[in-house]
């Protein structure tokens, strides 16, 4: 057979096509990144097979060794980097080297529609394989599958597509077990043939991979060049800041700085080692919906894997390795779900990170106040999942405030309540913006109440539990009663509300007005300039947490209460209205007061046009 007769030509995947257009022609300044994501890609390749390899020993039979080798040809102008690991199959070439599988590239490929600056994103997300169309006129990517007795070859020039053939005998022979991928370099990228050139790069992003790297001399002779050590492994007084930034960068694949490291050994009834890395930036699949963390399990330093969920999806962000003394080596993944052992770690660790967290809350509040900005809303979601931690949680927790334009912590707020304040109030709302002008807020404002401004989209999720913070309640704004009436006001000529008795009447029309769209119409503590307002009855959900059941239309819509503002102009004209009788008027002005609250609350009224309807008329009879 010859191989032309064999050859079969793919398309790639449209992303994968444009993806490479982009490398192609490529402008960007730190092409060295290549060598990095073909180092990360054979070291996993090697982790794959030790991993297989504890079930089926005969994978590795006829070379025991796993190891990535760089072999530069500066004549030639070539680069082949190979490993000794798992290899790829005829299908596997296909699916991997021809589609865009990890989330990291495609949330790339995402970003690129949106920038203007496509090039500055290579850096921040990494774009895996296809990173060496930078340095490569083609590739050639010669693989075989432990246990498989196949060699096939992958060859792209980076266009539309690639090519898939059997090797023949002499790749075969170079390639007995993994991949090599050959690299064609391009005319400006000739300097990657040059053997101090690769050295400087894998001192740079590689020195911590686990295997041994060699480069080849001309002889054909193999020298490592990266230390291969497991830097969790050593001793805190061993390594250096600088240390801890390169191995964040390695074992994490990322390109920021961490903004605080957690690195020590459990010794007791397990002994196992952790380095563990807060980011300083938010990685790429923090909002990734199925909130796995991706913390990597090694066993006496052979890598398992990091889906291993050591860490609550809450400390998703957190990033880093726990190497076990103790796990047994063949643990299957299946199996380390409900594993005792792990458990007990996953318990042990959380603690320790939120401890790291506390203490340079109070140690380093700028460092602190970093963290929370970039990772402060998915902590959060531990208020709502982690019961047993929610204290802990709730003093991590920073909030924006009526009172401040910090961040205020709850212990800040307590320190600083009103005389006779027993409560901590809070609203919730869809943006501080909208939060900051809520009528909601006045009542507290006149008395100089502090009112905590949750706007996440997780707030009106943990506020469904009742929480509280050294015995102080939290109590939201937009709910139930709330009684102002011990803390004094700030002004002390401001009318006090009568009582609500007095009101009775005007009320009762009110609601015989708008019927069921209410649940009740009461006299307002809270408002002290607007008109109307809308909380939730006592005991039900928060106005929030219903509008955002109701827009998933999984709410059954609980009425709200409308609270009326009896000393406004307005409220005082429709009693008015009320005592002389003025059916329409009664009418039109109990309308449009739900209808405003509901407009200050970032709904719309239910019926636009009557609304408008109504107001108009009501103008021109008032200009009549
Ligand atoms: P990632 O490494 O994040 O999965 P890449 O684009 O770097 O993404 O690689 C895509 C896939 O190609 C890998 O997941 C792996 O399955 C396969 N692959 C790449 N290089 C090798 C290799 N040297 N050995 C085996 N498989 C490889
Ligand atoms: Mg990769």
């Amino acid at each position: 057979m010859t191989e032309e007769k064999t050859t079969q030509s793919h398309a790639f995947q449209a992303e994968v096509a444009e993806l490479l257009s982009l490398m192609v022609h490529s402008v960007y300044s730190e092409t060295d990144i290549f060598l990095r994501e073909l180092i990360s890609n054979a070291s996993d390749a090697c982790d794959k097979l030790r991993y297989e390899a504890i079930s089926r020993p005969e994978l590795l039979a006829g070379d025991e060794r796993l190891v990535i080798r760089l072999v530069p040809d500066a004549k030639a102008g070539t680069l082949a980097v190979t490993d000794t690991g798992i290899g790829m199959t005829q299908q596997e070439l296909v699916d991997n080297l021809g589609t865009i599988a990890r989330s990291g590239t495609k949330a790339f490929v995402q970003s690129l529609a949106e920038a203007k600056d496509g090039m500055g994103l290579i850096g921040k997300f990494g774009v895996g394989f296809y990173a060496v169309f930078m340095v490569a006129d083609r590739v050639e990517v010669t693989s075989r599958r432990a246990g498989s007795d196949e060699t096939w070859v992958w060859r792209s020039d980076g266009g539309a597509g690639f090519e898939l053939a059997p090797a023949n005998e002499e790749q075969a022979k170079r390639v007995p077990r993994g991949t090599e991928v050959l690299i064609h370099l391009k005319e400006d990228a000739k300097k990657f043939a040059e053997r101090f050139e690769l050295e400087r790069i894998v001192r740079t992003y590689s020195d911590h991979i686990l295997f041994p790297i060699e480069l080849s001399d001309d002889k054909g002779e193999a020298r490592q060049i990266n230390a291969a050590s497991a830097p969790w492994q050593r001793s805190r007084s061993e390594l250096k800041p600088e240390d801890y930034k390169e191995a964040y960068k390695s074992i994490a694949m990322a390109f920021d700085e961490p903004a605080l490291t957690l690195h020590y050994r459990a010794e007791g009834r397990q002994s196992y080692a952790v380095m563990l890395f807060v980011p300083t930036m938010r990685p790429f699949d923090l909002a990734d919906p199925g909130r796995k963390g991706r913390i990597k399990l090694y066993v006496r330093r052979v890598y398992i894997t990091d889906d291993a969920e050591l860490l609550p999806p809450y400390l998703r962000f957190v990033r880093g390795v726990i190497d076990s003394e103790d796990l047994p080596l063949n643990v299957s993944r299946e199996m380390l779900q409900n594993n005792p052992q792990v458990t007990q770690i996953r318990t042990a660790v959380t603690g320790r990170v939120l401890g790291e967290l506390e203490s340079t809350a109070d140690k380093d509040a700028d460092t602190y106040k970093k963290v929370w900005e970039a990772f402060g809303p998915v902590l959060k979601e531990g208020l709502y999942e982690d019961h047993e931690r929610r204290v802990q949680l709730l003093s991590l927790c920073r909030f924006a405030s009526s009172a401040s334009d910090e961040p205020r912590s709850l212990k800040q707020y307590v320190a600083d309540l009103k005389p006779n304040q027993t409560e901590i109030y809070y609203l919730v709302g869809e943006s501080l913006e909208r939060l900051k002008a809520n009528p909601k807020l006045e009542a507290a404002k006149a008395r100089g109440i502090e009112v905590l401004l949750l706007a996440d989209p997780i707030d009106a999720f943990w506020t469904i539990m009742p929480s509280d913070h050294e015995g102080k309640p939290l109590k939201s704004l937009s709910q139930g009663d709330v009684d102002f009436g011990l803390v004094p006001l700030l002004d002390k000529d401001a009318p006090t509300p009568d009582a609500a008795e007095a009101y009775k009447d005007v009320l009762a029309a009110v609601k015989e007005q708008l019927g069921d769209q209410v649940s009740e119409v009461r006299a307002s503590q809270r408002l002290t300039d607007s008109a109307a307002c809308l909380v939730a009855a006592a005991g039900g959900r928060d106005r929030e947490l219903e509008r955002l059941l109701a827009r998933q239309e999984r709410g059954v819509g609980a009425k709200p209460v409308l609270e009326l503002n009896m000393r406004h102009e307005i409220v005082k004209a429709l009693a008015r209205s009320i005592g002389e009788k003025k059916e329409s008027d009664v009418a039109d002005l109990s309308a449009l007061l739900l209808a405003q609250a509901q407009i200050l609350d970032g709904e719309v009224p239910r019926d636009p046009a009557a609304f408008a309807r109504r107001l108009n008329d009501l103008i021109l009879r008032g200009l009549a």
